[in-house]
């Protein structure tokens, strides 16, 4: 049977009607045009790897030159579309049921005409995602910060948000080399002000709004050996809070907000799932939960309902074990008088969950997917960590007293 591909979309966010076809396979080739979902029966061209590298769950995307009915021929990614057939001539066996593509491992050679197809990606395990790759092995070059601020953030004269107007607004995922750091300004403020140089134009940015990449450890921001974001594809919403000086609206954790679907990653090392929650009341696909209900956010009737997870929606706890933290985790935990202590997070308000209870995770593992589940009204993950003391511990809610910000392990 001929190998054959369908257009399928991202099959659990139904809104998504059609997909963008590339004149090159990467998502920043030119746009061709968009094709339907549900558009079948297309002739596979030829297959390459993503040529920027881009991966997800730590398996580079692969792109398919398809032929549509009208004559064009473009690219469109593996994660969105099915194939079927006899795949052997691009490094795929004979798939005998559609299938997304993304799911199908890709030969390193193909059977047939090895000098005619490319060679594939390396194997998922060896190909971090970008961001992942940006933080855990790029520490080469001057320290740098990217702007994780989704509408671009204020660059202002001094440190701090009050010294005077903003002298310019850096682009979301600008970068900008870093001259300094200041974190003495004021006692309640607990961020770190960031001295950048964005093209010439120099000003402070609060480190909430960055992350890292290059020789930043010189200017006490970070270490190289933490864990880089467990949601690469997402932009800063929300800082940890337990200071009602700085802010009356307590917060136990760290937003990072994205689009429903978006990867969420286990640590660079691995560590065991001890908990899944799917919640109750959150709804067969788990969207909008709250608000679609008629509440408002923080509604006390969700937080205090067992049904909706006390908020959290659907969520997977995850322990990492004291041997697997980073050693920089595990000084600041010496440092707070817990030494050999171990870590649990809660990664909350998914949208779907890839992992079971008692897993033992893979590096970089997915854990999920960004969702907006529980006492949320957009898509975010809540990343909430709580130290303790006995490995085998897999009662979240005992280790309340542990509570402690994510930078205690995370770089943002
Ligand atoms: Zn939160």
């Amino acid at each position: 049977m001929a190998f054959t591909a369908k257009i399928v979309g991202i099959p659990h966010i139904p809104t998504i009607k059609d997909v963008n076809i590339r004149t090159e396979p990467k998502k920043s080739g030119t746009l061709l045009f968009k094709a339907p979902v549900g558009t079948g029966g297309l002739s596979v061209v030829e297959v390459k790897p993503d040529a920027e590298n881009q991966a997800q769950a730590g398996k580079v995307f692969q792109w398919f030159k398809l032929a549509f009915s009208d004559g064009q021929q473009g690219w469109c990614r593996d994660d969105l579309m099915e194939v079927q057939g006899d795949g052997k001539k691009f490094g795929y066996g004979n798939v005998a049921v559609s299938t997304l593509a993304f799911n199908l491992e890709r030969a390193k050679a193909p059977a047939a005409a090895p000098a005619a197809v490319p060679v594939s990606a390396p194997p998922a395990a060896a190909a971090p995602t970008p961001a992942v790759a940006a933080q855990q092995a790029d520490n080469a070059g001057p320290g740098m910060i990217i702007c994780m601020s989704q509408g671009g953030a204020n660059m202002r004269p001094g440190p701090g948000t009050t010294t005077g107007a903003p002298v310019f607004r850096i682009p979301y995922l600008a970068e900008a080399k870093i001259l300094g750091t200041d974190k003495s300004r004021d006692p309640n403020d607990p961020f770190t002000w960031i001295n950048i140089d964005f093209n010439g134009t120099k000003g402070w940015l609060r480190e909430d709004f960055t992350r890292l990449k290059g020789n930043f450890e010189q200017f006490g921001v970070g270490f190289h050996d933490m864990y880089p974001s467990p949601a690469p594809e997402s932009w800063w919403a929300r800082d940890f809070n337990l200071n009602p000086n700085f802010n009356p609206v307590m917060h136990h954790g760290w937003d990072h907000s994205g689009k429903v679907g978006a990867p969420i990653l286990a640590g660079p090392k691995g560590g065991k799932v001890i908990k899944v929650a799917m919640c109750q009341k959150c709804g067969p696909n788990g969207l909008s939960a709250v608000t679609d209900k008629g509440y408002g956010v923080s509604d006390g009737r969700v937080l205090q309902d067992p049904g909706w997870n006390y908020g959290y929606g659907h969520f997977v706890n995850v322990t990492y074990h004291h041997d697997k933290l980073p050693k920089s985790t595990q000084q600041k935990l010496a440092a707070q008088g817990k030494a050999g202590w171990h870590i649990s997070v809660n990664y909350a308000h998914l949208h779907s969950i890839a992992v079971q209870p008692n897993q033992e995770l893979a590096p970089n593992a997915s854990i999920g997917t960004m969702g907006n589940s529980g006492n949320s009204t957009g898509a975010h993950l809540h990343l909430e960590v709580r130290a303790h003391q006995d490995p085998n511990n897999t009662n979240w809610p005992s280790m309340k007293s542990g509570l402690m910000s994510p930078v205690i392990l995370f770089l943002r």
